[in-house]
Order: structure tokens, then sequence, then C-alpha cells
């Protein structure tokens, strides 16, 4: 299993974000900007390209709810979207809030935030 099939069954604890049947969002735990957001399936697939037709394309509705949300409720120009890494062998896609195009640079040193700090901005952009 998964970290994040662990995380969908609530065995590791997330700042979630929204769910619904088929898709989970959390914030992630090293977020590059406040409200760095992960969509992640609930089917455990590896690679995105791999997902089937109807999951990988309600995987992409799932997240513009979410980014709509984020648009509203944070101070960001846009919402970028970001797969790559091969850190988690689960398909995953980074809903990060975006002001400057060096806001999606991943090798930059990601915020520390305290668990209330988290909480505060799941509940902000949470649907
Ligand atoms: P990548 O495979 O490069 O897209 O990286 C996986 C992402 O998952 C990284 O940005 C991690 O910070 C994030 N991540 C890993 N474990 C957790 C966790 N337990 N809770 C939230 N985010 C996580």
């Amino acid at each position: 299993m998964t970290i994040f099939s662990k995380i969908i069954e609530g065995v590791i604890p997330s700042y979630k974000v929204a769910e619904d049947d088929n898709y989970y969002a959390f914030l992630d735990i090293n977020p590059l900007a406040e409200g760095h957001t992960l969509v992640v399936p609930k089917k455990e697939v590896d690679y995105i390209f791999d997902l089937d037709e109807k999951t990988l394309a309600g995987m992409i509705l799932f997240a513009k709810k979410i980014a709509k949300k984020m648009d509203a409720a944070l101070d960001c120009k846009r919402v970028a979207v970001v797969v790559l890494g091969l850190e988690v062998p689960h398909a995953h896609i980074h809903l990060i809030p975006l002001n400057n195009e060096s806001d999606v640079d991943f090798k930059k040193p990601k915020l520390k935030l305290t668990p209330e700090k988290f909480q505060e901005i799941a509940d902000k952009i949470s649907i």
C-alpha cells in the first residue's frame, strides 16, 4: 500500500481538502506555497498516464473544483498544475498557488508551517 493510500484510509493523518468516491485531496506536507495541495485517485496507480480515461478525466475535473476554491480563497493569480516526481508510486497532481513562475521551482526550500497554520489553510480551501 502506498503512503497516499494510507492517507486516504486515514492510517496516516493528513490535512484534508476534498474527497469524493474516487479522489482525495490534501495539503502537501512540504509546501512550495501556502495551499499547495495534492490530488490523488483512490485507485492505486503509479503513473498518471496509466490511469483509465474516465479516472484521469475525472481527476482533472475534481482538481478544477479545488483550484477554483483556491483562486477565490487565497492571494494568488492562478493555480499551477504540476505532475512530476518519482518519489511516491501513486499518481498525483500538485496544485500550487501561483504569483510568479518561480513559485513552482521544486528546488526551492519548502515552507515550514505549524499544524495550526496547515489546518487554517485546509479549512480555507476545503470544498
Ligand atoms: P513527487 O513524487 O516528487 O511529486 O513528491 C511527492 C510529494 O508528496 C512531495 O511534495 C511530498 O512533500 C508529498 N508528501 C509525501 N508524504 C506526504 C504526507 N505524508 N503528507 C503530505 N504530503 C506528503
